[in-house]
C-alpha cells in the first residue's frame, strides 16, 4: 500500500482509496495518469504538486495576512470616526459656549 498527496489539498491518501477522504477528490483518474506516464513525468508531477501547494498555502497565509490587517483597519478607522463625530460637535458646541 503506498500513500501520496492528495492533489487537491495535500491529504495523505491510500492508492487503494477511490477519493479523498478530506476534500472528496477522485483518486483512481489520478493514479492511472502517474502510472503510465512514467518516472520522469511522476516525479515532474510530484514536483509541481509541491509547488503548487506552496503557492496554495503561501496565498492562503498572504490573504490571512491583509484580512488581519484590514480588520485592524477598520477596527481603528471606525473607532476613530465614531469618536471624532461623538467629540467633534461637542468640542464644537462647547467651543461656542465658550465665548
Ligand atoms: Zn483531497
Amino acid at each position: 500500500m503506498a500513500l501520496f498527496k492528495c492533489y487537491e489539498c495535500g491529504t495523505q491518501i491510500s492508492d487503494k482509496a477511490a477519493s479523498c477522504p478530506a476534500c472528496g477528490a477522485p483518486v483512481v483518474a489520478q493514479n492511472r495518469s502517474q502510472e503510465t506516464a512514467g518516472q520522469n513525468a511522476q516525479t515532474d508531477y510530484n514536483q509541481v504538486a509541491a509547488q503548487q501547494q506552496q503557492a496554495v498555502s503561501q496565498q492562503i497565509k498572504e490573504a490571512q495576512k491583509a484580512a488581519r490587517r484590514t480588520t485592524v483597519f477598520s477596527m481603528i478607522s471606525g473607532f476613530v470616526l465614531s469618536t471624532l463625530s461623538h467629540i467633534l460637535p461637542s468640542l464644537i458646541r462647547g467651543g461656542r459656549r465658550f465665548r
